[in-house]
């Protein structure tokens, strides 16, 4: 079995849903990591921008891959660009139909950042593609619909997230506090900017920690939010329930079996 989880930046396939990531991996699935732009304007920093930072996104990008024992590839798309053309949606369909996933993980339509609407437009424009034939004939479609899952958000505009798939985390969030200290120039720079710069002069482990903190806050967040539908689902196993990820079910992918549905929310 294989999942591909697919964002816009090189830190966000991973991070946004790298507790069922590693639970799959760990299941013995193949897990693939995709960002469809190279992160190069992810920095307030002049002599940075562009290509030594897609360099240096790349890098950081591959370490994380390993963590789920797979790759992280990232496209040449630049940062902040990203438009949903023809020419794009037909590399994404040619890159899916080689990887040929049963899975797929993206954001949703709905998001803030131009990069995540477009990726996401991308994927749902590229999902019943897959499987006719004629279209980009020259890579082999694929039999099957793979199921595509948006991950968690909290844009409330057309229609607030769907929490159809939960998945108990405890045993694997640890895997994305992990794979986002990968993403030093990101977690530990960027993402610090305008407000916390103070917090970039930090010891590693200071900011490993606060990071930590963060992420367990936000997954026992969702826990409490999606309280009733972790009952309901998981019945008295929900009080051993403290962190979950959870995700939303695409209506134009295929949609999951019984079996697999057991799979990702053991
Ligand atoms: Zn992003």
């Amino acid at each position: 079995m294989r999942v591909l989880s697919i964002g816009a930046h090189p830190d966000d396939a991973d991070t946004s849903a790298g507790g069922l990531l590693m639970k799959l991996f760990r299941a013995g699935w193949e897990v693939r990591l995709l960002s469809v732009t190279d992160g190069s304007a992810g920095t307030y920093k002049k002599e940075l921008a562009g290509a030594p930072l897609a360099a240096m996104r790349r890098a950081e990008a591959a370490r994380s891959g390993a963590i789920f024992g797979g790759r992280y590839d990232v496209m040449d798309h630049p940062d902040g660009r990203l438009e949903p053309t023809l020419a794009n949606r037909e590399e994404i369909i040619r890159y899916i139909r080689l990887f040929s996933p049963d899975v797929i993980v993206t954001n949703r339509i709905n998001d803030y950042h131009a990069d995540h609407r477009y990726t996401a437009q991308l994927v749902q424009d590229a999902s019943y593609l897959l499987t006719v034939p004629a279209v980009c004939p020259d890579t082999p479609c694929m039999e099957h619909m793979p199921v595509v899952l948006f991950w968690h958000d909290g844009f409330q505009k057309p229609y607030p997230f769907q929490p159809d798939v939960i998945v108990p985390i405890d045993d694997t969030m640890e895997s994305v506090v992990q794979a986002a200290s990968c993403h030093e120039c990101q977690y530990f720079d960027w993402l610090c900017w305008p407000d916390h710069l103070e917090r970039t002069e930090w010891p590693l482990e200071k900011q490993i920690a606060h990071l930590r903190q963060r992420f367990e806050r936000m997954f026992a967040g969702y826990r409490r939010e999606y309280d009733a539908q972790v009952r309901k689902k998981f019945g008295d196993r929900a009080e051993s329930i403290g962190h979950i990820e959870v995700f939303e079910i695409s209506e134009y992918g295929a949609q999951p079996s019984e079996n697999l549905l057991a799979i990702l929310e053991r």
